[in-house]
């Protein structure tokens, strides 16, 4: 595909193959940009940023609202590339396209609901006869930076917010998932977005990525991926908006109480999608010691029942990492923790991109795979003595995504609500749930500033005082 730059699509000389990751065909080919389309792109998105000034809350409405038709229309080719360059399961490539198509619904709505409020000005000592509110107003131009793992649903919980609150939108997607974002682009084209309001310039983030952050015409930037990459952007990023949506090593809370078949299939589930490449994936299983032992056993068919192969096959249910040295980094891990002392109940083997799903007993939370962000098929679990001891090792940790415990007891449920430092806490399912109109961000160094269309809107709009003296 070409790259939509200055209001236009092109091409260059030099270009990126994009590949299949599970067996390294050439699905396409994307433009290599460089610091000059940066350039262009920026000069063009100031332009796009005036035109979406002059629309009105109903006009952006009515142009996302024409954008989730199209969708609608091409769910199953959006699903298909997003499984052909990303690797997840054909199932979860539909079901992240039907959850970008409702992303962009929420958005859409949003953009109906930019308002202010009045502020008492009277309670104040000087304040006698004055009549004060607010105004929310668009940043401008966004830089939406954005990661491999989910490459539609992601990028549209930055274009959609961004536009509905009247910004112009630069994307520059992850490089070996570029093809999604590209179809969304088309898709609010020929839903009329006004041509310059929307850029994406493919290329690689290390070379282009300083040409984008540290420009003082960008407004606001949106980022979701590494907690590495996050840190440097905002080093060149100077004076202006941020939001981080960073990593993350997902605690999973098994109190003595718990329905254990239930944890059992929640673990299966929400450690092994995407095969582990999510940021919320359960990581770390934290099992009572009352139960440990049957959980372990619990777990152990469902995760051997998992099958790996070809994700565009409809049986398949594990597919390949994205790239050979993440499968690589995930089994060096493991053995790190068999070396220390940890037990590989079930899988542990690699052949390229191909991780068997894992799961690791006996871990120790000082070992890589539990402090560190694993970011693959593989689940370790640890024991603890009593709640206090699992709340201490759930915080054990710079990150803060997602969290969950399974519990029938309300007081410890909500101790843990209270007292776990995490941006969700799930009670009673695994740390792999999200509904896009919810908050959705982490604390600590899982990132600053909340997803999710309503809370998005706000970081992607500046507030203004009016006072009427
Ligand atoms: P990544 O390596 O940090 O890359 C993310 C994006 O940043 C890519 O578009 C990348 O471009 C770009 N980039 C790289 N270097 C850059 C630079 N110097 N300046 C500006 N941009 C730069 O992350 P990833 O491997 O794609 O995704 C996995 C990570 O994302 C994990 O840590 C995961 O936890 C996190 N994640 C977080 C959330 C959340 O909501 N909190 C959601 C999903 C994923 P290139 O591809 O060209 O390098
Ligand atoms: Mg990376």
């Amino acid at each position: 595909m070409k790259m939509y730059v200055g209001g236009k699509w092109i091409d260059k000389s030099e270009t990126i193959d994009v590949l299949n990751p599970f067996d390294g065909s050439v699905i396409d080919t994307v433009p290599r940009g460089d610091a000059s389309d940066v350039d262009t792109a920026i000069a063009s998105a100031e332009r796009g940023a005036e035109a979406m000034a002059t629309l009105s809350g109903y006009e952006r409405y009515t142009i996302l609202h024409r954008a989730t038709e199209i969708m609608e229309e091409r769910l199953e080719d959006l699903g298909r590339t997003i499984t052909l360059e990303e690797g997840k399961v054909i199932a979860e490539g539909r079901g992240e396209a039907a959850r970008a198509q409702e992303t962009m619904t929420l958005s859409a709505e949003e953009a109906k609901r930019l308002g202010g409020e009045v502020v008492p000005l009277d309670g104040a000592s000087n304040g006698a006869g004055k009549f004060g509110f607010t105004l929310r107003v668009p940043c401008g131009v966004v830089a939406a930076v954005t990661p491999f793992n989910f490459p539609l649903n992601l990028v549209c919980h930055k274009v959609g917010p961004g536009l509905a609150a009247g910004n112009a939108v630069i994307v520059k997607p992850a490089t070996d998932t570029p093809l999604s974002a590209l179809k969304l682009v088309e898709i609010l084209l020929e839903a009329g977005l006004p041509a310059e309001a929307i850029q994406c310039v493919t290329g690689s983030g290390s070379s282009i990525g300083d040409s984008l952050c540290g420009d003082p015409r960008i407004r606001k930037i949106s980022f979701t991926g590494s907690k590495e990459v996050g840190e440097h952007i905002c080093s060149v990023a100077g004076l202006k908006k941020v939001t981080m949506e960073l990593g993350s090593n997902a605690p999973l809370i098994v109190m003595e109480d718990a329905d254990i078949d239930r944890v059992a299939d929640a673990t299966a589930v929400t450690g092994f999608a995407n095969a582990g490449q999510v940021c919320i994936s359960t990581q770390r299983v934290l099992a009572s010691e009352k139960i440990y032992g049957d959980f372990i056993d619990a777990l152990t068919p469902r995760v051997e029942a998992l099958i790996t192969g070809n994700p565009i096959e409809e049986s398949v249910k594990v597919g390949p990492m994205i790239r050979e040295p993440d499968a690589e980094r995930v089994n060096d891990w493991i053995d790190e923790a068999v070396g220390g002392g940890a037990r590989v109940v079930t899988g542990g083997a690699r052949e390229g991109h191909m991780h068997q799903p894992t799961l690791v007993a006996d871990v120790d939370p000082d070992m890589k795979i539990s402090c560190d962000e694993l970011f693959g098929p593989a689940v370790g679990v640890t024991k603890f003595s009593d709640i206090d001891a699992a709340i201490e090792m759930a915080n054990r940790t710079n990150y803060g995504l997602s969290a969950a415990v399974f519990t029938q007891n309300i007081d410890w449920a909500m101790a843990f609500a209270h007292r776990v430092q995490s941006g969700s806490i799930h009670v009673n399912w695994g740390t792999v749930w999200r509904a896009d109109l919810m908050p959705y961000g982490g604390l600590k160094d899982s990132g600053m500033g909340k997803e999710g269309p309503k809370y998005a809107v706000e970081e992607m709009t500046e507030m203004k005082m009016v006072v009427i003296h």
